[in-house]
């Protein structure tokens, strides 16, 4: 490991070890992600060169640099008038203590041993309720700590958590189909949301319009450019949709599921504006630049595209970095890989997608 020096001074050697194992056994968004930035580890460019050699990133914005972490390996922090965010890495979870119980919003694995341990430094009342925004491991693999809680969850992602039957995540008690359904608990009030497939099918947004809270996952980390693919996203478009849906809702705070800091509007404005830009300019890239299978073997058109996809991501890549590089954390990081997945989704997802959301 080699922490770059004067840089990521709150996190010490050992809790980049920590969350670089914690990335590798769960695969995914866990703990750790800017650990292995930090190092070049895991990084696109690094993978490429096989050399271990470190490419050259943009430094993080002032407002996107991890914070301390307590001695207790978890960060507690108040948000609105009775609720918590819990993160360690750049994973958070979040729970609001209701006059009848806790209800939890995802139980992320990176903070899951610690989800109890919060609950009881601020309230004696039982995890009466967990609200699992969509399937993903990373956000609900927690789930198993509260078996008492009732699950509630939109239809589709307890459809994907019955073919999983992954022992961490429990399938729901209780789940809605639909746009909306609301759920009542100790005189709070809970608006579940989906609009639409998203970055996943079933992802929710979780709105207390009382507190002017809105939280979904992994549609907007705040502060920082989109992660590789979106998070393996199921429908790229309405990643717009659902931000624009956010947008819709009267909130000042928003809590996205991930990186060092809760959001606001501001934040989600910043990461729409980007999104499109990064689609139009894509797809203005894919007129412009003519794919050529002259350069290859005769008929091997996935190698003239992949030539065609690095020609566009090439061309696009420097632009955005140059527009987003001081207010988007790591905009440098995955840009050039999620054009070329705007590439697909534009002639798989939609390519139809409605000019008037691209503005
Ligand atoms: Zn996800």
């Amino acid at each position: 490991m080699h922490p770059i020096p004067g840089k990521f001074t709150s996190l010490n050697s050992e809790e980049l070890m920590m969350d670089r194992r914690d990335v590798i056994r769960r695969g995914g968004v866990a703990a750790g992600i800017a650990a292995l930035s930090a190092t070049g580890l895991g990084s696109p460019a690094a993978a490429a060169t096989g050399q271990g050699q470190v490419p050259e990133f943009l430094p993080l914005p002032e407002h996107a640099k991890p914070f301390p972490i307590p001695a207790e390996g978890y960060r507690l922090e108040p948000v609105g008038k009775n609720g918590y965010v819990v993160s360690a890495g750049v994973a958070q979870g979040y729970f609001f203590v209701t006059q009848a119980g806790v209800v939890m919003l995802d139980a992320p694995v990176a903070v899951a041993e610690f989800l109890p341990l919060a609950v009881k430094r601020v309230t004696k009342k039982p995890v009466t309720h967990l609200i699992l925004t969509h399937d993903h491991d990373d956000h609900i693999g927690g789930a198993i700590k509260f078996p008492k809680a009732t699950v509630v969850s939109h239809e589709l992602t307890a459809q994907l958590l019955r073919v999983y039957t992954d022992p961490d995540r429990p399938v729901p008690d209780v789940t809605f189909s639909g746009k909306r359904h609301t759920l009542r608990v100790g005189g709070e009030h809970f608006e579940l949301i989906y609009p639409g497939p998203n970055h996943e099918n079933g992802n929710i947004i979780v709105h207390l319009p009382k507190q002017k809270i809105a939280m979904m996952s992994d549609v907007v980390a705040p502060g920082w450019a989109p992660y590789l693919h979106y998070g393996n996203a199921d429908h790229i478009p309405g990643i717009l949709r659902a931000m624009d849906a956010v947008l819709e809702l009267d909130f000042d705070v928003f809590l996205g599921g991930h990186t060092y800091r809760t959001g606001n509007r501001h934040d989600v404005e910043v990461c729409r504006a980007f999104f499109i830009d990064q689609w139009n300019w894509t797809v203005q890239a894919m007129k412009d630049i003519p794919m050529d299978v002259s350069i290859v073997e005769a008929g091997n058109l996935w190698a003239a595209q992949a030539v065609w996809f690095n020609r566009i991501a090439d061309n696009v890549t420097p632009r955005l970095v140059k527009k987003y590089g001081k207010e988007l954390a790591a905009v440098d990081a995955f840009t050039h890989d999620n054009i070329k997945a705007i590439i697909v989704s534009s002639f798989t997802d939609d390519p139809h997608f409605p000019a008037d959301a691209l503005k």
